[in-house]
């Protein structure tokens, strides 16, 4: 893997004045003013609607964008087909939107070449059978310095079809406040950068403050949550917070009727843990190194119809190759991601969310990783070595944070641009050589009709097809 290393540091410089990947996921690019005068969709594509069928039953993921010359909004969200549901859903993206527009309005001209950006994406957890959590994240930015970062996460019950709030679960008496204060400073002094950044008079104001609501308290599978925005409780280097309560002590803190959902959440605490320790990795196979060799990358998957006809297609050619999957994406297509694993492909880590990680804290890269990682092990059974940074966008400190071996590439096939197989090809066969590592991507259907062409040419140019792992 040295000379991998080696390419990839060429890479990163090269990268940084190109951002290949740009716009290859508008609903999670949270940068958009670079490198976009590429792209040549974006002045064709004004505003699109689409809907894909989730992992979990009854769910949806709704994807909304609009692309002018001066937006550039995505906004993805789950639909039920609980009307209560959705409607909550609804109206808190509608008021996100209408907080985002009255900022854009103390500007009536934008800056030139300037765009401004709303992007608003969910994470699901399934706490059990009837409870899901929605996690939301918007970023907004409107020409000032910096964007803003916004989270809210929604409990619903699809059995009793409500929203549920943090209002509703915490048993708010004077006790209780000063019971869930020790909390979270116990927390806080248990958390590298809380303990360091914590405003304790500020949190103790919130926890005081006779309108307060609670509604970022919510159930997670181990216990509760609590999140605080940016600047809310902390000084500004630590992001946005997440406090966690575990089982035995939010057991005081919630109402007896919601108890219930903690119950049935903590079965599998301990499992979990001993499982991540013991995990295996991919299995490298002995490589016959007189041969050439390529590795084949996949990024931005599963996609449940054009990751599975990948397969098939390397199948053909008894072809290995990479995967490098996005967590929120995985949580979907949880099958498809085990499929890729037991026909002998090597899963890749690719973020939750595509964030550009040059823009995020140490903490916020760390929770991007760590739950993708946690992903693909629940789906494959198998604990990923290699991570691509979204965009191909890192540097030597992220690099060196984050515990995995960082793999760029050496041909970009631009497939999210130019939807043409032959022009897919065509960039590969004009620029060809010895371990190269061509970056395409699994969701687009057009990239998989490429495959069977490109897979014949270089076979019939003597190349082995290796995994990333598997290259010197
Ligand atoms: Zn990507």
């Amino acid at each position: 893997m040295k000379k991998l290393m080696y390419l990839i540091t060429i890479i990163i410089i090269l990268g940084a004045c190109q951002s290949p990947e740009k716009m290859e996921q508008n609903t999670s690019s949270v940068k958009g003013s670079q490198g976009e005068e590429n792209n040549p969709e974006k002045t064709e594509q004004k505003e699109s609607k689409s809907i894909e069928e989730s992992n979990y039953p009854g769910i949806d993921i709704i994807t909304e964008i609009e692309d002018t010359e001066t937006l550039n909004a995505s906004t993805q969200y789950p639909e039920t087909a609980v009307d209560s549901i959705d409607d909550a859903i609804k109206q808190y993206i509608e008021a996100e939107r209408n907080h985002f527009n009255k900022q854009l309005e103390d500007f009536e001209v934008p800056p030139s070449g300037q765009e401004a950006i709303f992007n608003l994406s969910y994470e699901t957890e399934r706490i059990n059978d009837n409870l899901y959590t929605f996690d939301f994240t918007t970023y907004m930015f409107t020409y000032g310095a910096n964007g803003e970062t916004r989270k809210n996460i929604m409990m619903a019950d699809v059995k009793d079809q409500e929203i549920i709030e943090g209002q509703d679960i915490f048993d708010d008496t004077a006790e209780n406040r000063k019971l869930f204060y020790d909390y979270i400073l116990e927390y806080a002094e248990e958390d590298e950068d809380l303990s360091l950044y914590l405003f304790e008079d500020e949190l103790k104001k919130w926890i005081e403050a006779p309108d307060n609501d609670f509604n970022n308290l919510y159930i997670t599978k181990e216990g509760l949550g609590l999140s605080f925005n940016e600047y809310e409780i902390a000084a500004g280097a630590a992001g946005s917070i997440e406090v966690k309560i575990p089982f035995d002590q939010a057991q005081n803190l919630v109402k007896e009727e919601y108890t219930r959902f903690l119950e049935t959440s903590n079965v599998d605490d301990g499992a979990q843990e001993q499982r991540d320790t013991e995990a295996e990795v991919y299995t490298e196979r002995a490589i016959d190194q007189q041969t050439k060799k390529v590795a084949l990358t996949f990024d931005d998957g599963p996609h449940p119809e054009h990751t599975l006809n990948i397969l098939d297609t390397l199948d053909e050619y008894d072809a290995k190759a990479t995967f490098f999957m996005q967590g929120k994406r995985i949580e979907y297509y949880m099958d498809v991601a085990k499929e890729v694993a037991e026909r002998g492909h090597e899963i890749g880590n690719h973020s939750m969310n595509h964030p550009d990680f040059t823009t995020l804290s140490f903490k916020q890269i760390d929770i991007e990783v760590s739950r993708t990682n946690q992903l693909i092990m629940q789906a494959t059974g198998l604990k990923p070595t290699v991570f691509r940074p979204p965009y191909g966008s890192t540097n030597e400190e992220i690099n060196n944070f984050i515990d995995m071996e960082p793999v760029l590439w050496t041909i970009d096939t631009e497939d999210w641009k130019n939807k043409d197989p032959n022009i897919i090809e065509k960039r590969i066969r004009v620029n060809m050589h010895d371990d190269a590592i061509i970056l395409m991507h699994d969701i687009h259907g057009t990239t998989a009709q490429a495959l069977p062409d490109i897979l014949e040419y270089l076979s019939s140019e003597g190349y082995e097809f290796v995994t990333v792992s598997e290259l010197d």
